[in-house]
């Protein structure tokens, strides 16, 4: 028995009122697909060597749903099991999956909001892809841990309760798809991990957080600006592939053989993470102004987390789109999603003006 699961069992005993379901309560479906939340370590004090390459099987989604009743207090709870893998092990194709289903789901009048289990290497990834092509404005909220389940602290119990909470919740109607991790509710746009195993690590460096979770209760203190679910121009229902788009990191001294090498795997477009405002050596520049002539798509972004690339001259002269507030990693699913339906340099601009 897992200590995730010792931990629930003890509290459910402790409290068993909550455990039980009430009626007339929202339903909120949780999709998990693994990561550190469901994942375990050889003993309480492996809090960064866990997981399936240490033999440790991860936990299922109904082992989740069992160790933390709480969460029975605010929703009517069913599970669902996609995944059970690191989130750098997911696949495109693996998201095209989650949102159809997704928005499958919440076409059901039955289904008041998703919660979805995820790692939190790529959460910020996810949530944004989904934050463009989820079409309906019931919550969606991503939800992680950076501890392990059997790890002294482990984040994930409470991240997965206030998760539920979220979801449940009227008030987060409407607002995009969502990150809750240790208390603070950020938006699919705004969230970026920014420590490798700090429970603090999801800031919104532009933006600043949507809210707080406090007693599993939600306090938000802004709305996302940028478009976004039922707003958004993008629609995956009949695509089961995403254009490639890869992103070329510049360093000082850094050449575009990169660039050159994405362009011969066929990318579609290139996202240029330049250094401070979307700067770049000379050699870089001509293999994007190459892969441009080619007909491939470039937009140059910063490797710096937080500021804004705006369009400035001899960027726009050579035909490339600016990044805006966009890191690179947001901006390539951008691209992809953009190149789904135009070419236009200015509307794929509009594009990264707006969402
Ligand atoms: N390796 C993990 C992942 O699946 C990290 C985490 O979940 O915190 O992304």
């Amino acid at each position: 028995m897992t200590l995730f699961r010792i931990l629930g069992v003890a509290v459910m005993m402790l409290f068993s009122s909550v455990s039980i379901a009430k009626t007339n309560q929202p339903n909120v479906v949780i999709l998990a697909t693994g990561g550190t939340i469901a994942s375990r370590g050889s003993s309480s004090m492996s809090l960064t060597d866990y997981g399936k390459s240490t033999g440790n099987q991860p936990i299922g989604i109904q082992s989740m749903i069992d160790a933390v009743p709480e969460m029975l207090n605010f929703a009517h709870v069913t599970g669902e099991q996609l995944y059970n893998v690191g989130s750098s092990k997911l696949s495109l194709d693996n998201w095209l999956t989650l949102a159809k289903r997704i928005n499958q789901l919440l076409k059901s009048d039955k289904v008041d909001g998703i919660v979805v289990t995820h790692g939190t290497d790529t959460m910020e990834e996810t949530a944004y892809f989904l934050n463009l092509v989820v079409k309906s404005d019931k919550p969606v909220v991503l939800v992680g841990s950076m501890r392990p389940s059997t790890g002294l602290s482990a984040d994930g119990p409470l991240n997965l309760a206030n998760a539920v909470a979220l979801a449940a919740s009227p008030e987060a109607k409407g607002k995009g798809v969502m990150v809750v991790m240790n208390d603070q509710i950020s938006s699919a746009f705004g969230v970026t991990k920014t420590n490798t195993d700090n429970a603090a690590t999801f800031k919104d460096p532009n933006t600043g957080y949507l809210g707080y979770m406090q007693n599993f209760k939600p306090f938000f203190v802004s709305t996302p600006l940028q478009k976004h679910t039922t707003q958004s121009e993008f629609d995956i229902t009949n695509l089961d592939t995403l254009p490639r788009v890869d992103v070329n990191f510049t360093t000082l001294g850094s050449d575009g053989v990169l660039v050159d090498a994405a362009v011969k795997a066929g990318a579609k477009g290139i996202v240029n993470a330049g250094v401070g405002h979307a700067n770049m050596p000379v050699a870089t520049m001509e293999s994007l102004e190459k892969a441009k002539a080619k007909g491939v798509v470039i937009v140059v972004g910063s490797r710096i987390n937080s500021g804004i690339v705006t369009p400035k001259g001899k960027y726009v002269k050579a035909g490339f789109v600016s990044a805006m507030m966009h890191n690179p990693q947001k901006a390539r699913i951008l691209l992809m999603l953009a190149l789904t339906k135009t070419h236009n340099i200015q509307e794929i601009q509009r594009m990264f003006n707006e969402y």
